[in-house]
């Protein structure tokens, strides 16, 4: 069997498509969505990931904002800023771009951040709400692979899930959300003994660990959907924490690296963003 290969960008290139109709709706209503993204210094991969936040804002028609801070800042100063765009109403969504520098404490900057305005969905109230099953913005990348999932037609309900990884971004809110849609969840981390053992067992494998290719056709079972989160710079070139090339001989459906889950993870947050004006616009 050779696996189905999910086209994330594809389907982010969709989701995209139907938020730009919700944007203009929000406009002829006089909402104009926006988003503002918070960069402190210019860590390599952070500039990357904001311009492309920053390309699909544009794509959908969200007013994207991007605030260029120096390393230096100091964290209350970062917090003055953030609390300035809580207060302003014309900022419907705020990002701030992980990670910090060494003297900024990350979980006090996100604890700042409006709940209304969390469009990464990292505060507290909207990581307890999650947890508690009660209406949440829902971090980017795990509810992207929902998406994935949904529509490339994976069925969830009673099926074994196993996760790799418990990331408070990734592994831990996809374990959530997979035990919410009625599957049965296995968490795996760094002191799993025999991993294989579990993984083995998955209809669903989630991979969300940051090591090149380390789960490989031994680790899945005959059939499974493979959701490939990773995202590793090996030998020159981008690869997943999946052997891509000899899993999608086995599993039924597998997404690539790149082109998979990461183009969902910024749809989402469009997807969050135009939410987040809906309910603040009103
Ligand atoms: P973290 O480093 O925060 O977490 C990695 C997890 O993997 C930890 O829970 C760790 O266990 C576990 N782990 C490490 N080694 C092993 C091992 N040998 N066996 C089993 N589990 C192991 O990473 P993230 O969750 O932030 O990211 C994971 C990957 O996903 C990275 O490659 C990252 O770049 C990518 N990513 C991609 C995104 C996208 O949009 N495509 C978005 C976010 C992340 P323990 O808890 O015990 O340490």
């Amino acid at each position: 069997m050779t696996a189905t290969i999910i086209d994330g960008k594809a389907i982010a290139q969709a989701v995209k498509r139907n938020l730009k109709g919700e944007a203009d709706q929000l406009k002829g209503k006089g909402v104009i969505p926006s988003l503002t993204v918070v960069l402190v210094g210019n860590h390599p991969a952070s500039e990357s990931y904001v311009k492309g936040k920053i390309r699909a804002s544009e794509e959908v028609g969200i007013n994207s904002q991007l605030i260029r801070l120096e390393s230096s800042i100091s964290e209350r100063a970062l917090l003055d800023q953030i609390e300035q765009l809580n207060a302003d109403p014309s900022v419907h969504g705020i990002l701030v771009q992980l990670p910090l520098p060494d003297h900024i404490n990350p979980d006090r900057v996100i604890a700042t951040i409006s709940p209304a305005k969390d469009v990464d969905g990292f505060t507290p109230i909207n990581v307890g709400n999650l947890v508690i099953g009660q209406e949440a913005f829902l971090p980017c990348t795990p509810f992207g692979i929902m998406e994935l999932l949904k529509q490339s037609g994976t069925e969830i309900a009673g099926k074994h899930a196993v996760v790799v990884g418990r990331s408070n971004i990734v592994g831990k809110p996809i374990s959530l959300l997979l035990q919410r849609a009625d599957a049965t969840v296995t968490m795996c981390h760094s002191r799993t003994v025999d991993l294989a053992s579990y993984t083995r067992q998955a209809d669903i494998l989630i991979a969300a660990v940051g090591r090149p290719e380390m789960l490989t056709r031994e680790h899945v079972k005959p059939g499974a959907v493979v959701i490939d989160v990773g995202v590793n710079r090996h030998h020159g070139k981008l690869v997943g924490d999946v052997k891509f090339d000899e899993v999608k001989e086995i599993a039924s459906a597998i997404t690539p690296v790149p082109g998979g889950v990461g183009p969902m993870t910024i749809a989402m947050l469009m997807r969050n963003t135009v939410e987040a004006a809906k309910r603040i616009g009103k």
